[in-house]
């Protein structure tokens, strides 16, 4: 639907959130979102964040976004601010996911098709763990994010069903044990594959993900009045129908490569 790349990458996600905690940047890394950063000066009154949580449902294009904005109304509405951003090729879970934490480019984190291996090269999440960051990560059995960042010193709670990953998300909240959580929710994606991406189950399930980041962060306002937090709703990549009243995406084309992102601050009292 839209016509016009997206102009900020995905890549620049894994640098927002060191800058926006105050930790050195490594020089390999995408540069940060700017916008985001001057943001976060502003909404946490010049101060670092010290606790970021990172929602990340699958294949939530900025189409949809554009279509039926009022459906995202919660979203919006939980966030201070809302950044079309545009994913890498191929447009596929493992692929962009690794760019998002690793700040680089597929051609230089190797994974280059839809493939899960343990990535090599250095992510957010280790440079997060070498300042002594706590990270959990919670993601559903088998799924591109719960496999290529495992063999790291964090804490990987992976489960069956997106009820018990979404209430995990809201125990850690509660708990207020990890400085980092980043949670995956892949309902929309494997539901639109497989019914279109406008079917009545699958606007469902993107409701449900909408809900869901809107829940996590009533948790967060409520639970952590004493921590400067940076949050944020942040699909991989977008999606198109393809014959068969079927969904895909893995193009090179605007439907597939731009998303919508939300990000917000919530400063401590
Ligand atoms: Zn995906």
């Amino acid at each position: 639907m839209s016509e016009q790349y997206n102009s900020i990458c995905i890549t620049k996600l894994a640098s927002s959130i060191l800058s926006i905690m105050g930790l050195e940047i490594p020089g390999d890394m995408d540069s940060p979102i700017d916008i985001l950063v001057k943001s976060c000066n502003h909404k946490l009154n010049s101060e670092h964040a010290d606790r970021v949580v990172i929602y990340n449902p699958d294949a939530v294009a900025m189409w949809l976004y554009q279509k039926y904005t009022d459906m995202f109304k919660k979203a919006v509405c939980c966030s201070d601010i809302s950044l079309p951003m545009l994913s890498v090729m191929p447009s596929v879970t493992p692929v962009c996911f690794a760019s998002m934490y690793s700040g680089v480019l597929p051609e230089y984190h190797g994974i280059k098709s839809y493939v899960k291996p343990v990535l090599k090269v250095n992510t957010v999440f280790d440079t997060l763990l070498k300042a002594q960051k706590r990270v959990a990560l919670v993601s559903t059995t088998s799924d591109s994010i719960s496999m290529i960042f495992l063999e790291r010193q964090m804490d990987y709670f992976i489960y069956d069903s997106i009820e018990e990953v979404n209430n995990k998300a809201i125990e850690l909240v509660e708990k207020d044990e990890h400085d980092v959580i980043i949670i995956y929710n892949g309902n929309y994606d494997s539901t639109m594959h497989k019914f279109g991406t406008e079917a009545h189950e699958s606007i469902t399930q993107l409701e449900n993900n909408i809900n869901f980041y809107q829940e996590l962060i009533n948790k967060i306002k409520k639970c952590w009045v004493s921590h400067n937090t940076f949050y944020g709703f942040a699909p991989d990549h977008g999606c198109h129908d393809i014959d068969g009243n079927c969904g895909s995406h893995g193009l090179d084309m605007t439907d597939d490569m731009n998303v919508i992102h939300f990000y917000g601050f919530n400063p401590r009292i």
